[in-house]
């Protein structure tokens, strides 16, 4: 199964003007699909979908929703990436992040009830918390603090698992669940204050690279053209429990800085500032059911995607 076997119809896209968003319409579009973006800009940018305004299968709705939403007309599928994903974002925005994870999904989740679509959900690896497996498989039940300051995003993620599935069970609502590990690459924005923009934009201007704590904490990065491949996939296969996707290249967050100067030919020096509260101090996705019943697997390396995302950087 690819992206390219995909129905090409007419899609809905919460969040469509967000970074994956962004990317995930790019490629609908460019395989002939129609996409509709629901989107209230609150950590994402017109900017991003711009170009495909052009498009005459193209049409962009700013609206938040956390309100009801009417959509006319038939869709093939949703795809609900709608939320504040970046911890300086979503620890700006608490109540917002719990009401798009909340009222928003049940809203989406009632459209393709209405609509009789399949929708896939965007989860995230958050939903591990502070991981006490590692690598995390699906099967991880997590070890989240529910009252830290995390625990509005990771806590809004847990329910739109449990509401998703709830409307699979007594609607039969044909649901799909994705677990995003970090992804990154061009359209991030540049005070997300996620670990790549910062670490690029600093190496850029040769400035202090912020590590937090001692930098011994693991992520492991997936660029975005590997996670849209994923998604397109995952929204064809008919499997419902949730499916990690992401890198499993893990490396801790002082070699990545070291990596990004280096790359980057920069002259910046590292300089430790404070663990965030409740940092997971490592995150690696098993991607074996990913693998076994998509035959995906990413296929960017690091180097190639870092590239292309400092280009990015460099020329805006
Ligand atoms: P982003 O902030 O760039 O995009 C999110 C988009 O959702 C933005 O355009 C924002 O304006 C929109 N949005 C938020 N609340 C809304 C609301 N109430 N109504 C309408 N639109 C709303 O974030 P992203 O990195 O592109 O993440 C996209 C999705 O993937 C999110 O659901 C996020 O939780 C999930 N995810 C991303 C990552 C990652 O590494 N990028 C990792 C795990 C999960
Ligand atoms: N981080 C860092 N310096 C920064 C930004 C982030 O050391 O300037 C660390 C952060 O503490 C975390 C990792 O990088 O351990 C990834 O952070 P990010 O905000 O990108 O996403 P998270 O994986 O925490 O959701």
């Amino acid at each position: 199964m690819t992206s390219t076997e995909l129905v090409k119809g007419r899609y809905l896209v919460t969040g469509g003007a967000g970074f994956v968003g962004s990317h995930l319409c790019e490629r609908l579009l460019n395989l002939g699909c129609e996409v509709i973006v629901v989107d209230n800009f609150i950590t994402g940018r017109k900017t991003n979908v711009q170009a495909l305004l052009r498009n005459s299968k193209f049409s962009l709705i700013e609206k938040d929703i956390v309100e009801p939403l009417e959509i006319s007309g038939g869709l093939a599928g949703i795809f609900h990436m709608a939320s504040p994903a970046s911890p300086v974002d979503y620890m700006k925005y608490p109540i917002e992040t719990l009401r798009v994870g909340a009222h928003g999904s049940d809203h989406i989740l009632n459209l393709a009830r209405q609509k009789k679509c399949p929708v896939l959900v965007a989860s995230t690896s958050e939903v591990y918390g502070d991981p006490l497996e590692h690598p995390q498989r699906e099967t991880y039940w997590g070890n989240v603090h529910t009252i830290g300051p995390r625990g509005c995003y990771d806590e809004s993620k847990r329910y739109l698992e449990a509401i998703t599935m709830a409307y699979h069970r007594v609607y039969g609502v044909p649901t799909r669940i994705i677990r995003i590990f970090n992804t990154y690459g061009p359209r991030m924005r540049t005070d997300d204050g996620r670990v790549v923009p910062n670490f690029c934009m600093q190496a850029l201007a040769n400035e202090d690279i912020t590590v937090y704590g001692e930098g011994k904490q693991t992520r492991s990065f997936c660029y975005v053209s590997d996670l849209v491949e994923g998604i397109l996939r995952v929204i064809q296969c008919d499997h419902v429990e949730p499916i990690n996707l992401g890198n499993p290249n893990e490396t801790s967050i002082f070699d990545f800085a070291q990596k990004i100067i280096g790359m980057a030919k920069s002259h910046s020096k590292i300089v430790y500032r404070a663990l965030p509260q409740d940092d997971p101090k490592t995150r690696c996705p098993d991607i074996t059911k990913a693998k076994k019943l998509l035959g995906w697997s990413p296929e960017v390396q690091l180097d190639e995607g870092l590239r292309l995302t400092f280009d990015y950087f460099k020329n805006i």
